[in-house]
């Protein structure tokens, strides 16, 4: 399985350098999560007990501690508040160039989020950018499902790309 970025580990497994989340139910309490951002929704959860919405999504309700939660949609698209761009000496794993943003996504109760931005060359980005939800996928890991034996869990990740004008 080629890990991209990283010529020497073409075809190996890392473990240890496997960067990205677990995802599966078996392993994974917001598993969710990334079920839905397969789908293309962006969720996180809202707490039942005393309506608290939590970014990122939460097992536990951080205000009231209550466990009884739902996934509900957070908006797709936003605006680049404040942006980095770094260009060289990017981590292992990472293409250039690595941008991350702080986001606006215009609405209560999760109006601003850290993410990545991808699909955008250096020296783009602009404040006040539109940018929209960006799912893909990651490395796919062996994860042990009882008698099914060892099988490969796909996985998905997200970032924000920007809006073509
Ligand atoms: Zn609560």
């Amino acid at each position: 399985m080629a890990v991209a970025g990283i010529p020497i580990l073409e075809n190996l497994y890392p473990a240890t350098m496997d960067m990205w989340p677990i995802e599966a139910k078996e392993f994974n309490r917001i598993w969710p999560f990334y079920e839905n951002l397969k789908q293309g929704r962006f969720t996180t959860t809202k707490c039942k007990n005393c309506g608290h919405v939590a970014y990122p999504p939460r097992v536990i309700c951080p205000n009231c501690y209550s466990e009884n939660l739902e996934y509900i949609d957070l908006p797709k698209k936003g605006k680049v508040i404040v942006f980095s761009e770094e260009v060289r000496g990017v981590p292992l794993g990472f293409e250039s160039p690595l941008i991350h943003a702080v986001v606006d996504l215009g609405v209560d109760p999760v109006r601003r989020l850290l993410t990545r931005i991808v699909n955008c060359p250096a020296g783009v980005l602009k404040r006040g950018d539109e940018v929209q939800l960006s799912v893909f996928e990651i490395p796919a890991i062996p994860v042990e499902k009882g008698k099914a034996g060892t099988i490969m869990a796909e996985r998905v990740f997200f970032a924000f790309e920007p809006v073509k004008k």
